[in-house]
């Protein structure tokens, strides 16, 4: 009796064991399964976006939070995640996104002037005006209640109230506004695009159209530079400029974008390149093609947004060591505007294998330095894990502790290859040094490298 008893007591936990484990395992196993299953719809929902985006007309962006108070353009509710185009501004939910796309459209890239007088309208987008902007015609803030509300013009950035719109003037016509001698007008391309016989001439004369201090400005952002900046700024650029002066060169390489210079007035291009040395050094690289084409007189002038972790060139240039969004996209404009121009020297550099007569030499272009041995080395490693892993190399800060990482491994580690006799060549000053002379202003970086090696000085 008592045996059977303690067997039923027994029985009895050994189910209620198998119960609770049971109810545990449900407990995990069910918020695993709920969880990856979100997961891949959220990844399916993604790629179907993506295909979206890429057949659209608009530059939609996805994003999970808006920075601001944001409404849907078609229903205007407020939403706190969505699409919007960064050309022209327009921003939708996800339910609302399809009829965006097919129902409001953006801005135009190539379009004719009116008629009668030659002169371009207002393009205006309803509602999500920037922050801190004031009515043309009232001067009171505009974009105030929360709401769907107000207009801006995607060209001239003017913006507008809903019942001062009435009140606008009709000989009010779209100038352009602060940056017209920047943008490169819908009406010209519309014009080149009709011309029978592209010549330079033709493109004078068209340009002469758009104004008498017209310099159209395109800019070629490296995306994968220093802090991962370049996404932001193209889609801002594009909102200030025509979408079609703004060039992403991870998608394009900078010869096909400066292209673009062979279909605008000889001598008026400047581009504005948003990247570090190595950036700046394929730009110049593809305007020197640009001179084995025989394009010589479309050859732009080039400034500098520095958005790399070495900035060295844009430093000595007087465009700053480092850019971090210190100063807002309209003001990097203004100063492409007033900015002064100079003429840089570049060097050719010949690199020729010692007692190989038969092997052609290597001509490279060198902007402001040159260099071999462990710290050339040291760049080359980091570029090519930077091109293997780009989403690592988010920050200026990580990509600079990389660096002091790989230079101090292929310090300890490996020893330059570089012959000494080799070194001063190099240097650009252009004359031979001589060991001990104090008027050799001998770079610091250099010195060591020299002091080390004593058989350079011949
Ligand atoms: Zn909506
Ligand atoms: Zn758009
Ligand atoms: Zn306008
Ligand atoms: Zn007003």
């Amino acid at each position: 009796m008592c045996e059977e008893g303690r067997e039923a007591r027994e029985d009895c936990g050994s189910r209620e064991e198998w119960t609770l484990l049971f109810w545990t395992s449900l407990a995990v196993v069910v918020p695993v399964i709920i969880t990856l299953w979100c997961s891949a719809q959220r990844h399916k929902r993604k790629t179907h976006m993506k295909e979206f985006f890429r057949k659209s007309k608009h530059g939609w962006h996805y994003t999970d939070l808006f920075n601001k108070p944001t409404y849907c353009c078609v229903c205007s509710q407020h939403i706190l995640h969505g699409a919007f185009c960064d050309c022209c501004g327009v921003c939708a939910d996800e339910q609302c996104l399809r009829r965006a796309d097919r129902s409001l459209p953006c801005k135009e890239i190539m379009a004719p002037a009116r008629p009668h007088d030659g002169a371009a309208e207002h393009r205006w987008v309803r509602g999500n005006v920037p922050l801190a902007s004031y009515c043309a015609v009232c001067k009171q803030q505009c974009g105030t209640q929360p709401k769907l509300c107000d207009c801006r013009c995607v060209w001239c950035q003017t913006t507008v109230h809903d019942d001062c719109m009435g009140s606008l003037a009709d000989a009010d016509v779209c100038d352009l506004g602060e940056f017209h001698s920047l943008i490169i007008p819908p009406h010209y391309l519309y014009r080149v695009n009709k011309l029978r016989r592209r010549q330079p001439d033709d493109f004078t004369k068209l340009g002469a159209s758009c104004g008498g201090s017209w310099t159209p400005v395109l800019v070629l952002a490296n995306t994968r530079s220093g802090n991962n900046m370049g996404e932001a700024l193209l889609g801002e650029f594009r909102t200030l400029l025509n979408p079609v002066q703004v060039f992403d060169l991870s998608q394009l390489t900078p010869s096909k974008a400066l292209q673009l210079c062979t279909l605008l007035p000889p001598g008026s291009v400047r581009v504005l390149v948003c990247g570090g040395d190595g950036t700046v050094g394929w730009v110049l690289d593809a305007i020197d093609s640009m001179k084995l084409k025989g394009q010589d007189q479309f050859i732009p002038r080039v400034t500098i947004l520095p958005l790399g972790t070495g900035n060295d060139l844009s430093n000595t240039l007087g465009w700053g060591a480092g850019y971090a969004g210190e100063i807002p996209v309209e003001q990097v404009l203004r100063n492409v505007l007033d900015a002064e121009v100079v003429r840089m020297d570049r060097w050719k550099v010949q690199v020729a294998s010692k007692g190989s007569y038969f092997r052609k030499p290597k001509v490279l272009t060198m902007n402001n330095y040159f260099s071999v041995g462990p710290d050339a080395l040291m760049a080359l490693n980091f570029h090519a894990h930077r091109e293997k892993t780009p989403s690592f190399f988010s920050s200026r800060i990580i990509n600079k502790a990389v660096y002091f990482l790989y230079g101090t491994k292929d310090c300890l580690v490996q020893e330059s290859s570089v012959h000494p006799s080799f070194l001063p060549s190099f240097l650009p000053w252009g004359w031979q040094p001589k060991q001990g002379d104090p008027d050799f202003p001998l770079p610091s970086h250099l010195g060591q490298l020299l002091r080390g090696n004593p058989k350079a000085f011949p």
